[in-house]
């Protein structure tokens, strides 16, 4: 959302539609009337014509102020409950106020609040992290009649996203949150929550993690997995919208992770079960990641349409890693020609141009 940032003295602008109303309705009863009798008796109308093409307009405008002002008053309310966003009776708010379908938006992330209030879901005080995941909800289809109900599948309440509280996030150019996960010990938590709050299910994506959980620990739960093994070696870790992670290796070489690039290069990096690991060795692995975040583009080498859909790509990954299991899937890519992705049949299920394979000119051109 782009535009100047404007405000609106909610009070003052009632004052105003009510006073234009009262003339609009001085204008249709005492004005309109007089135009049959004026011309009844011949008395010149150019000044009545005037008068009664106020009236036009003010038909016009009178309805429009009354939704700004609903739409204002709608905001006000939800900052009531935010003291720092505002005080008083004047709310600000971006571009055109009736344009903006924001507003409606913001209405429904109200609605939503009062309602997982009232189902004693979450306390008197929404967070901001309870705010946006809300939003992130409703903007996949959910209404705010749905949210008790998803809030009770994934357990929501007042602490879910206390974790998130400490952890650096990221964003993309239109607002998606990433963070960064510095501690592998809460990392799979931190993964889920993202995934939650960019409107996710991560209680129907656990399982996968439970097939995967060698990228979180290994063996008997000794050490942490893959997300221990990159952290350990000055690589840098996010969690993604997607649900999975993703990862820039550091100086040093990750060591039991395989270098891929050359066997089955997915331009830009590779995924091991719940990991996208970006290829090559970076000096400042965590400024990599941020880029790429905040940029909202692929990783270096990508030919990826955007990050978003990259991640999608990578996300199926996972899940045939999943399925498959770990030297299975390892088998099935190998033995199914890695070099020619346009006819690899975990490339196709993954989507061809999600993961930046452009085949159109006939398979076997890739990338
Ligand atoms: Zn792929």
């Amino acid at each position: 959302m782009t535009g100047d940032y404007a405000s609106i003295d909610v009070d003052a602008l009632e004052t105003a539609v009510d006073a234009l109303d009262d003339t609009l309705t001085a204008l249709d009863t005492l004005v309109a009337p007089l135009e049959r009798d004026f011309e009844y008796f011949g008395v010149d109308t150019t000044h009545l014509k005037k008068l009664l093409a106020a009236r036009d307009e003010l038909t016009d405008v009178v309805p429009e102020l009354r939704e700004r002002h609903r739409l204002a008053r709608q905001l006000l309310s939800e900052y009531a409950s935010h003291p720092a966003l505002g005080g008083g009776t004047v709310v600000g708010f971006e571009g055109d106020l009736l344009d903006d379908l924001e507003l409606t938006h913001r209405a429904d992330i109200a609605e939503s609040i009062e309602l997982l209030q009232a189902e004693g879901v979450i306390g008197e005080y929404a967070t901001t992290m309870h705010r946006e995941w809300i939003s992130w909800t409703l903007q996949t289809g959910l209404t705010p009649a749905d949210m008790v109900e998803r809030a009770r599948q994934e357990g929501v309440d007042q602490n879910t996203f206390d974790l998130l509280r400490d952890v650096t996030i990221w964003r993309t150019p239109d607002g998606r949150p990433y963070a960064r996960i510095e501690d592998a010990g809460d990392a799979r938590e931190i993964v889920r929550l993202i995934e939650l709050l960019n409107g996710g299910t991560p209680s129907t994506t656990d399982e996968r993690r439970d097939a995967n959980s060698w990228s979180y620990s290994s063996l008997f739960g000794l050490r942490n997995g893959d997300v221990g093994l990159v952290l350990n070696n000055g690589g840098a870790l996010v969690a993604t919208p997607e649900g999975i992670l993703m990862a820039a290796p550091g100086g040093k070489h990750l060591g039991i992770i395989p270098n891929t690039v050359d066997i089955f290069s997915a331009r830009g990096g590779t995924m091991w079960g719940e990991i996208f690991v970006l290829n090559g060795s970076h000096d400042d692995p965590a400024s990599i990641l941020e880029d790429t975040i905040t940029n909202g583009v692929p990783p270096p080498g990508s030919g990826a349409p955007s990050l978003e859909r990259l991640l999608r790509h990578e996300r199926v990954h996972a899940e045939q890693w999943a399925r498959l299991g770990y030297t299975r899937f390892i088998w099935e890519y190998l033995t199914n020609g890695p070099s020619n992705p346009c006819e690899h049949p975990l490339e196709i299920e993954a989507g061809l141009a999600d993961g930046g394979y452009r085949c159109s000119c006939g398979g076997g051109c890739g990338n």
